[in-house]
């Protein structure tokens, strides 16, 4: 190893960024040379992306640029595409140059899980950024615009697969958005169709009961159709095709049936679950004391012999870790194992509704919804401080 260590990070994502904030922070001038590699010049935020993708938050809103969160006089940002990782020899391969490591961070989030589905990674969009986002957006207003042209009433139907918790709250954001989008165009709200389809026996598998019967209601009354117990089995350009056959035509799908991790994992021959390894208490790869995997592509069993679910909220707290490890591994310190605290859950439906699982306790309607906003602009503050949460538009 050179004198100075070198620590490469992938991805700056909720883990990635909270593992360049903490390294500034705490690592002193020439400890390690610290490089942030992101495909893009900014930070979005991914907990937030059901909002532009049906067109109720600004784009501008839910993304920041990178270079306002760290201090590039501490950490090297490079804007790149990752092609490769190599581990053996200890390089990242780049679209434009390769990166050599003593350490190693891989924070690069998830990939959309279509289980094989036939078409479905085709035909249906996806809620992964900023650019899927946008894309979405667009494609719904041009169903509204074409609608006028052409009176194709499939370009009215809109269909969300899978209704875990990225499902839900994109559904309740556009429950709200369509019937605006319906008067803007003149078309007949009646004529909408927003449908659900969810292969499990329950909408949000394995949340509170009570509360998934009060999300469900609050989003029929909205306009919402579910298919609950149905597996989407194919998709094409004109819909999907559902349980036993059954077809929804509809011009817009979008895939919401979960995330295995980011494919870069799997190709780099680290052993992974739908792309996620199994990382040791210390967040390691197994078999490499040097590689890192934290956030959507890592795989660790809670107290209940289940996986924790993917979330930012573990995503950060990783990050945390993995940086204090860094520092106390660099310094010749105790390193400690990490440890996921739990602050809790909460599920927007849409404008003023939400649902929450916060300390054990139920929260729903529109205290749930005030928390959401609370949670959102919290981690604005830990990112970017006040400055960013008003920038971004909260509390105001
Ligand atoms: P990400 O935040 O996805 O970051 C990965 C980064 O890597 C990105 O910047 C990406 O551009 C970059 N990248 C990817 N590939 C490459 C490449 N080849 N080269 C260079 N850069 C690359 N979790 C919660 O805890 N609470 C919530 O309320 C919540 N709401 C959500 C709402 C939605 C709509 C969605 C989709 C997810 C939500 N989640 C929520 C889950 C949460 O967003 C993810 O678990 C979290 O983003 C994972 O963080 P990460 O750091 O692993 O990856
Ligand atoms: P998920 O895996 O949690 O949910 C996917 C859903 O799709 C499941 O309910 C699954 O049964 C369903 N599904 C799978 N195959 C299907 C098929 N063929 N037909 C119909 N339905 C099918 O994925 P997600 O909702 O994208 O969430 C990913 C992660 O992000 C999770 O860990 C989640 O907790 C987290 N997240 C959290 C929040 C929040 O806390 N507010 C919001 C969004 C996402």
């Amino acid at each position: 190893m050179n004198s100075i260590p070198k620590i490469v990070i992938l991805g700056a994502g909720y883990g990635g960024i909270l593992t360049a904030q903490n390294l500034q922070k705490k690592l002193k001038n020439n400890e390690a040379d610290v490089t942030l590699v992101n495909r893009h010049d900014y930070h979005y935020f991914t907990t937030e992306l059901h909002m532009p993708a049906a067109g109720t938050q600004p784009e501008t809103k839910t993304y920041e640029k990178i270079s306002n969160l760290i201090d590039e006089f501490k950490i090297d940002l490079v804007k790149s595409n990752v092609t490769a990782i190599k581990p053996e020899e200890r390089q990242v391969v780049l679209e434009d140059g390769t990166l050599s490591y003593d350490y190693l961070i891989i924070a690069l989030g998830g990939d959309p899980e279509t289980f094989g589905i036939p078409g479905m990674k085709e035909h249906a969009f996806s809620i992964r950024s900023i650019n899927s986002v946008r894309a979405i957006r667009e494609h719904i207003e041009t169903q509204f615009k074409e609608f006028k042209k052409d009176g194709d009433e499939t370009r009215l139907n809109f269909v969300v697969g899978g209704a875990g918790f990225t499902g839900i709250e994109f559904v309740g954001e556009l429950a709200n958005r369509l019937p605006e989008m319906a008067k803007q165009y003149g078309v007949d709200p009646s004529k909408v169709g927003l449908y659900n389809v969810e292969a499990a026996p329950s909408a949000l598998p394995g949340f509170d009961p009570e509360l998934v019967t009060y999300a469900m209601d609050t989003l029929t009354k909205k306009g919402v159709t579910f298919r609950i117990g149905v597996p989407v089995k194919a998709c094409d350009e004109n819909g999907v095709t559902v349980g036993e056959g059954e077809r929804i035509e509809a011009k817009t799908v979008v895939w919401t049936g979960g995330i295995r991790g980011n494919h870069l994992i799997e190709d780099a021959g680290f052993e992974a679950m739908r792309g996620r390894v199994k990382v040791d208490e210390f967040l390691k790869a197994p078999g490499h004391e040097n590689v890192f995997i934290i956030g959507d592509g890592s795989l660790m069993i809670g107290p209940e012999g289940r996986p924790y679910p993917p979330t930012a909220q573990i995503a950060m707290q990783q990050g945390e870790r993995v940086a204090k490890n860094l520092i106390a591994t660099i310094r010749g310190q105790q390193t400690e194992k990490f440890v996921f605290s739990n602050k809790g859950t909460v599920a927007s439906l849409g404008k003023g509704e939400a649902v929450a699982v916060v300390a054990g306790k139920k929260i729903k309607g529109w205290p749930a919804a005030q928390l959401k906003k609370v949670v959102d602009a919290r981690y604005l503050f830990i990112i970017g401080g006040m400055g960013l949460v008003l920038k971004k538009g909260r509390f105001l």
